[in-house]
């Protein structure tokens, strides 16, 4: 599929990793999310819910550690 390049406007492949016209990278690509980023929030998540849901206070250190982590792996 051709899409239109955001800084010559000329025509490139979805595929390619830069324009070959002026070598620029397409859109949409400089945003991709890494699987680690994923499983950061899914640990961030789950850490706030384990947080929210006990009342015991080893649980609730445990689920502050994951959502720490879990944030510092998506933001990495
Ligand atoms: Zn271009």
């Amino acid at each position: 599929m051709l899409i239109e390049c955001s800084e010559c406007h000329g025509r490139i492949s979805d595929q390619a990793a830069s324009c070959p016209h002026c070598g620029a990278p397409p859109p949409g690509r400089s945003g991709d999310i890494k699987g680690h980023q994923i499983l950061g929030m899914c640990g961030a998540v789950g850490g706030l819910a384990i947080f929210m849901i006990t009342v015991s206070p080893e649980w609730r250190m445990g689920g502050g550690v994951l959502m720490i982590l879990g944030l510092i792996g998506a933001l990495l």
